[in-house]
């Protein structure tokens, strides 16, 4: 039995953050953690805030929730330059995030959208030709026109996440690979493993797809699903591409890294074979994801990819899931919403300050589990 003041289950972006937040104020912290399919150790880095157009065809019914959050993913982005400078570099980027137009209709849909984003505070503006030829000089000459948001950006997941852990583990969290099958709460919090049993004054739930089947004897039933994608990175390559590059309807996006190779992905399937084994690679998908880079970036056509892979991202109703469980302040929800890693270290802080008794209230309220409740 492993006692602990908080335990945290999921060491992703959202629990490694939570847990350097609370250690730092001094708690003892335990983070246990599956050990597979964490969507922080499969993604891209992009630092996404505008509405993505991807989203926005496949939940449809989800974009008012995610226009509403859209003050969170300008906070999540300051929040991310924040940590960069506190315990970085991550190889933070911010030179904005082009959203491309191919035709007229594309374009027309692209100055709607950014009309709806400038008045929840995103700062957005729409580049003829002209203008973009400027600043993206690399771009198909089929592109027409693109909507820049300046808030977005890249970072390089791989380095934050080894950082963000070196940082945990010297303010002495402990990590455990366990998989917990269930709560109860009683005048601790009683988490049992597959391998051991943990007890801890407080719980944070920061396991994404795995949320929902872990609190649901707790009154709220959470629709956490798994969803398994495609990524693709290249050799490193002389193109020189400093914004994070999508497209108006179709899935993809696009970005350099430091070392010079180019990450592409941006929402393409891949083949599920449960949330206990990583997901495969679908041919089809890599195929689809790279002809259409080379098409918006031509010099992408002469560039290998060197290695595709597939992760597990987590959907739910579109916005975030932080707080207390009603009737419960023992286990606090960490799950983010769409695009996770853009809004993990934010989650992660807005998470830490419930379980620190300094909740902020205005910043969570609309993202309680009580929206849930059974
Ligand atoms: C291919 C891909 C590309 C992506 N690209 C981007 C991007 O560019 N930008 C962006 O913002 N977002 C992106 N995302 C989404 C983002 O990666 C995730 O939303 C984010 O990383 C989630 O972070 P998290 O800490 O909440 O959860 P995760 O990183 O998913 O970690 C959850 C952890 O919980 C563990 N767990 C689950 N259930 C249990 C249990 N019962 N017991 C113990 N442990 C458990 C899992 O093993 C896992 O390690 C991408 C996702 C994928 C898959």
């Amino acid at each position: 039995m492993i006692p602990t003041d908080i335990l945290i289950i999921g060491g992703g972006i959202v629990g490694q953050v939570t847990a350097i937040e609370l250690a730092q104020a001094g708690a003892q912290v335990t983070v246990v953690d599956a050990g597979i399919n964490a969507g922080s150790t499969a993604n891209a880095g992009s630092l996404h805030v505008q509405m993505q157009s991807r989203f926005m065809r496949l939940y449809p019914d989800q974009v008012p929730d995610i226009e509403a959050a859209l003050p969170l993913y300008c906070e999540a982005a300051e929040e991310w330059v924040r940590l960069d400078a506190a315990y970085g570099s991550f190889e933070l980027v911010r030179k904005g995030g082009l959203m491309l137009a191919e035709d007229n209709s594309q374009l027309a849909f692209l100055e709607k959208k950014a009309a709806r984003e400038a008045k929840k505070g995103v700062s957005v503006e729409m580049l003829d030709r002209p203008a973009l030829e400027r600043i993206a000089p690399w771009l198909g000459p089929q592109i027409v026109g693109a909507e820049l948001c300046r808030n977005e950006g890249k970072v390089n997941p791989l380095v934050a996440n080894l950082r963000l852990r070196a940082v945990a583990d010297a303010l002495g969290v402990r990590f455990e690979q366990d998989h917990i099958c269930s709560l109860s709460v009683g005048h601790r919090v009683e988490a049992i493993g597959q391998n051991k049993t943990y007890r801890a004054d407080r719980v944070v739930v920061a396991a994404a797809w795995g949320a929902g089947a872990l609190v649901q004897g707790l009154g709220v039933m959470i629709p956490s699903v798994a969803e398994p994608l495609h990524m693709n990175i290249t050799e490193a390559c002389s193109a020189r591409i400093s914004q994070l590059v999508q497209h108006a309807e179709r899935s993809i996006t696009l970005k350099q890294f430091n070392s010079g190779q180019i990450v592409i992905g941006g929402g393409w399937s891949a083949c599920d074979r449960g949330a206990h084994q990583v997901p495969a690679v679908d041919p089809l998908s890599l195929l689809g994801n790279v002809s259409l880079a080379a098409r918006l970036v031509p010099t992408l056509g002469h560039v290998r990819i060197i290695r595709t892979w597939a992760g597990m991202n987590t959907t739910m109703d579109g916005a975030s899931v932080i707080g207390p469980l009603p009737g419960c302040d023992k286990v606090v929800m960490a799950v983010p919403g769409d695009a996770g890693y853009t809004l993990g270290p934010l989650v992660a802080k807005l998470a830490a300050s419930c379980i620190l008794g300094q909740p902020d209230h205005s910043m969570i309220e609309r993202y309680s589990p009580a929206r849930f409740s059974a």
